[in-house]
């Protein structure tokens, strides 16, 4: 167990703050989600005992291996985001332990999932729901990072927003790596214009459209000043992933 971790827990609830103190935001307006990709039940576990409530797995099998000890009585509540590339034959493994896929990036991943849900009818014969999704967005144009281009994001929305079973609640990016701030804040102003642009177009299923998943452990502070909703931590609290810390 690391004694450590509500300590860097709160210290990063503490530079939330701060960003939102410097941008004039509400604190209650960004919400923090633990990425927790590599880290053992444990640690998740502690980090919950710690207050967090809002986790996100990146991959279906890590989701998988710990949906089970994440779900056990006793456990606080919390919800579960995915936060990763999904390929399409790991989408039913996702749907069981996930309210919300905030990487929808192509019209292919969004059919499957719309499909995949409707056909989650329960035994009990309940109708099927809706998933919360986000689309992601391609905001550095870096060859390596998922998401769709901006110039194609209005459309995803709007296949998304007419889609029956997924319910659109916003747009998640991964920003720009560099070591220049104003690169990175242009990245997180960029999605921020993205979700403007959804928001105005009038489209079907897209005026709820409100959510920003941007910023990590090392840029929180431009993603909250250019009106982050959702950032999505992992470092700062479970400490450096290659460095084995247990
Ligand atoms: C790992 C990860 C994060 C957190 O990154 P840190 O730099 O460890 O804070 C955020 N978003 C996604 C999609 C991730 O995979």
């Amino acid at each position: 167990m690391d004694e450590d971790l509500p300590a860097r827990l709160a210290a990063v609830r503490d530079r939330i703050a701060g960003a939102c103190a410097a941008a004039g935001r509400d604190p209650g307006e960004v919400r923090l989600l633990l990425a927790v990709k590599t880290q053992p039940v444990s640690a998740i576990l502690a980090a919950l005992g710690a207050g967090a409530d809002l986790l996100g797995h990146n991959r279906a099998q890590e989701l998988e291996a710990t949906g089970p000890a994440l779900d056990a009585p006793g456990v606080p509540r919390h919800e579960m985001h995915f936060i990763g590339r999904l390929q399409t034959n790991k989408v039913n493994q996702v749907l069981r332990w996930a309210t919300c896929v905030e990487t929808v990036d192509s019209a292919r991943l969004a059919e499957r999932l719309d499909r995949a849900v409707a056909a989650g009818t329960g035994a009990d014969g309940t109708p099927p729901g809706a998933l919360d999704v986000l689309v992601q967005v391609n905001t550095s144009g870096e060859d390596t990072k998922s998401g769709v281009d901006p110039g194609g994001a209005l459309a995803l929305a709007a296949l998304v927003g007419g889609l029956p079973h997924l319910r659109l609640g916003g747009l998640m990016t991964v920003g720009a790596r560099s070591a220049d701030p104003d690169v990175v804040r242009r990245s997180y102003d960029l999605l921020a214009e993205v979700r403007a642009a959804v928001l105005a177009s009038g489209e079907p299923g897209t005026s709820g459209a409100t959510e920003l998943s941007m910023g990590m452990s090392g840029d929180l502070e431009p993603a909250v000043a250019a009106g982050a909703t959702i950032v999505r931590v992992g470092t700062a609290v479970f400490g450096a992933r290659d460095q084995g810390t247990r």
